[in-house]
C-alpha cells in the first residue's frame, strides 16, 4: 500500500512538464485526486472553490508568476488549511532552509523540501510523513485558543483570586534520563472553560501592571511543591519564569527571597527563567535584582536563547546558570541542516560559560538523539511530557524512576 492511498493532492508549478510529471507521478503512486495550479492564486482559488474536496497534501514550487511560492504559504495559512506542504525547488539549500523556516512560521505542516528534479522515491517518502490531522496533533496552545474565549482583565484578577496553579513539565538529563526538574508554567482552571494557557493571560498582567500578582503566585506554589517533592525523595529542582516587566522594581529580588524562602525551599533549588529582550528593559535595576537573586543562590536561566537582541552581551553582563535553546531551533535541529550548527554552537556557547545548556521543545526521537550526540546537558518537550498538574507530574516521575531509565529516555 502507498502512502498516497486515498489522499488529494494539488501541485502547484508554473512549468508545464515539471506539473505533469509530478501529476503523473502522484497518480500512479495512488493518489485519490491530483488538483493542478499554475501559480499560488490559481492554488488558492482552486482550494477555497474545491471546498469540501480539500487537499491533503499540497506539493509547490517556490519560482513562479503572479503569486510566489512564499506568499502562497502565507494564504495557505490564512485559509486555515490543514494540508501538509512539500516544496519542490531547484534554488539553493540556504534559501530553501529560510523558506522552511518561514513554513513554520506561518504554522503551515511541512513535510519537506525536494530539491529539483522531483523523484518518485522522494515524493513517497515525504508523503509517508502526512498524517491526517487529530486534535493530539495541535499544541496545548492551539487547541486551547479553538475553545477559549479573550477575558477580560477583571475575570483574569478574580480567576487569580483561586483558580491559578502551575503545571509542571519534566525536564530530564540527556546522558542519564533522570528528571532533574521541572520548569512551572501557569494554567487557569476555569470552571467554564477548563485549563487555560498563558497565551490568555499573560500579556494583559504585564500591560496593566499587574503581573506581579501572578509571579508571586507562581513562585510560592512552585516552591511548595518542589519542597514535598524534595520530601518525598524526588532530587528535582525547580524553575519558574519572571516577567521582565517585574524586575524594574529594584526589592524584587528581596521579596522573591522572602516568598521562596517563607515556602519552605532552599533558594538554590529554585531556577528563574528570564528572556534575553532584557535588553529593551529598564536595564541598571535588572542587573541589580538579577545579581542579587544570583548572590541568594537562585540559579538564573536565559530563556528562548537566539530570538531577542544582543543575545552575547546579556550572557557576559549577567550571572546565568543555565541557557534554554529556544523551541524554534531545536525543533527539526536532527534534520534541517540550517538549524543543527545553531544549536551546536549554542551548546558549546554554553559549555565554554560554564552553563547549563537545555534544549526546549523536543518532540521527536531524531531531535533528541540529535542533541545527545551535540552534547547538550538537559531536555524538555512533548516527546519527554507535556507540562502536567502537580499529581500527574509527580506520578510521571515516580513512574519514571521506577523505570530506572539507563542513558536512554
Ligand atoms: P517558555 O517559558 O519558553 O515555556 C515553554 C513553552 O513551550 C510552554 O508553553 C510549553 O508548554 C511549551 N513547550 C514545551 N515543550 C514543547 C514541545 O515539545 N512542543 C511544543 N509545541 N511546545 C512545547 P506555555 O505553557 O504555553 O507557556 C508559554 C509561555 O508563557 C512560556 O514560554 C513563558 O514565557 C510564559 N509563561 C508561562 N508561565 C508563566 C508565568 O508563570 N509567568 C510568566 N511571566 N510567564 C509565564
Ligand atoms: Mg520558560
Ligand atoms: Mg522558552
Amino acid at each position: 500500500m502507498s502512502a498516497l492511498d486515498g489522499l488529494i493532492v494539488l501541485v502547484v508549478e508554473d512549468h508545464d512538464f515539471q506539473r505533469h510529471t509530478v501529476v503523473r507521478m502522484l497518480r500512479s503512486l495512488g493518489a485519490r485526486e491530483v488538483l493542478e495550479a499554475r501559480d499560488g492564486r490559481h492554488a488558492i482559488t482552486l482550494m477555497r472553490d474545491a471546498l469540501p474536496m480539500i487537499a491533503d497534501v499540497v506539493v509547490c514550487d517556490l519560482d513562479m508568476p503572479n503569486m510566489d511560492g512564499m506568499e502562497f504559504i502565507r494564504h495557505l495559512a490564512e485559509t486555515e488549511s490543514q494540508a501538509s506542504l512539500i516544496i519542490s525547488s531547484a534554488k539553493e539549500r540556504a534559501l530553501l532552509s529560510s523558506v522552511e523556516q518561514m513554513a513554520n512560521a506561518y504554522g503551515v505542516k511541512l513535510l519537506g523540501v525536494i530539491e529539483k528534479p522531483v523523484t518518485r522515491a522522494r515524493l513517497d517518502g515525504l508523503i509517508a510523513k502526512h498524517k491526517a490531522p487529530t486534535p493530539e496533533a495541535l499544541t496545548q496552545s492551539q487547541q486551547l485558543a479553538l475553545i477559549a474565549p479573550s477575558f477580560s482583565l477583571d475575570d483574569i484578577l478574580r480567576g487569580l483570586e483561586y483558580q491559578f496553579e502551575p503545571f509542571f513539565q519534566p525536564k530530564v538529563h540527556i546522558a542519564t534520563g533522570q528528571i532533574v526538574g521541572a520548569e512551572a508554567l501557569a494554567r487557569w482552571r476555569h470552571p467554564e472553560y477548563g485549563i487555560i494557557a498563558p497565551y490568555a493571560f499573560i500579556a494583559p498582567l504585564e500591560h496593566s501592571g499587574n503581573i506581579n500578582a501572578l509571579t508571586f503566585a507562581m513562585l510560592e506554589k512552585a516552591a511548595v511543591a518542589c519542597r514535598k517533592w524534595r520530601a518525598a525523595g524526588l532530587n528535582c529542582n525547580v524553575s519558574v519564569n519572571l516577567s521582565l516587566a517585574s524586575l524594574s522594581d529594584t526589592t524584587l529580588a528581596d521579596q522573591i527571597s522572602n516568598t521562596v524562602k517563607g515556602a519552605g525551599l532552599a533558594l538554590n533549588d529554585m531556577t528563574l527563567e528570564v528572556t534575553e529582550t532584557i535588553a529593551m528593559t529598564n536595564v541598571a535595576p535588572a542587573l541589580e535584582n538579577l545579581t542579587r537573586l544570583r548572590m541568594r543562590g537562585f540559579g538564573l536561566s536565559i530563556d528562548d536563547y537566539g530570538t531577542g537582541f544582543s543575545s552575547m552581551q546579556q550572557l557576559t553582563r549577567i550571572p546565568f546558570t543555565e541557557l534554554k535553546i529556544d523551541q524554534s531551533f531545536v525543533r527539526g535541529c536532527a534534520t534541517n541542516a540550517m538549524l543543527r550548527p545553531i544549536v551546536e554552537s549554542s551548546v558549546e556557547m554554553a559549555r565554554r560559560l560554564n552553563l547549563k545548556s537545555v534544549a526546549e521543545g523536543i518532540e521527536t526521537q531524531d531531535d533528541w538523539d540529535a542533541l545527545k550526540a551535540i552534547g547538550c546537558d538537559v531536555a524538555q518537550g512533548y516527546l519527554v511530557s507535556k507540562p502536567l498538574d502537580e499529581s500527574a507530574f509527580v506520578a510521571f516521575c515516580l513512574a519514571h524512576k521506577a523505570a530506572a531509565p539507563t542513558g536512554a529516555r
